[in-house]
């Protein structure tokens, strides 16, 4: 992906003031999002340019073993681990939207759902609805999205994200 660490960047600012509610939702739960002893966010194509260009404290980049195929190559998807407690400006775009993610439907076209990973972590990702999230913030992801699906291998990788995605629906459906 040409410049996508300026993309990512631009994107980022969608988030820097707009959040999932107004309140501050990391006061009802103690920021359980941010304590996963898990594995960390997964990164979009092209994101871990950004991490390459600001090596925040506290994040490293590894290799996931998840891969979409474009072009005829295999591309493998990073994640970004964490311990905690980043610098909000300098956190990758799952983080941003947490608990919301794109979602390309069966007939090919971009949603913007509750992500069925939050559900078992996220007491709103448990208890609200779509139209539960603050207006601004479910816009701008639909708008961060929309803009990434312009680009083909983004599109790639969103089929077999989406699939991903679909396993964990299986369990909270
Ligand atoms: S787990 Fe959900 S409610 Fe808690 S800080 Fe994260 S996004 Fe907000
Ligand atoms: S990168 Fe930052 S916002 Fe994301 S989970 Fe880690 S501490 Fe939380």
């Amino acid at each position: 992906m040409m410049n996508a660490a300026y993309v990512y960047l631009q994107i980022y600012r969608l988030f820097d003031d707009v959040t999932p509610v107004r309140a501050d939702c990391g006061k009802l739960c103690n920021k359980a999002c941010c304590k996963g002893d898990d594995s960390g966010m997964l990164l979009f194509p092209g994101e871990e340019e950004v991490f390459k260009l600001l090596n925040p404290d506290g994040i490293r980049v590894e290799k996931t073993n998840l891969q979409y195929e474009f072009e005829g190559k295999k591309h493998t998807v990073s994640l970004a681990v964490c311990d905690g407690t980043c610098d909000r400006f300098q956190r990758p775009l799952a983080c941003r939207i947490f608990p919301l993610t794109p979602y390309l439907s069966k007939d090919g076209s971009m949603e913007i759902i509750i992500d069925p990973r939050g559900k078992g972590i996220c007491p709103m990702a448990k208890a609200l609805l779509l139209e539960d999230f603050d207006g601004a913030f479910v816009r701008n992801v639909r708008r961060a999205f929309t803009l990434l699906m312009k680009n083909a291998r983004f599109g790639a990788f969103m089929k077999m994200y989406s699939e991903y995605i679909d396993e964990f629906g299986k369990f909270y459906d």
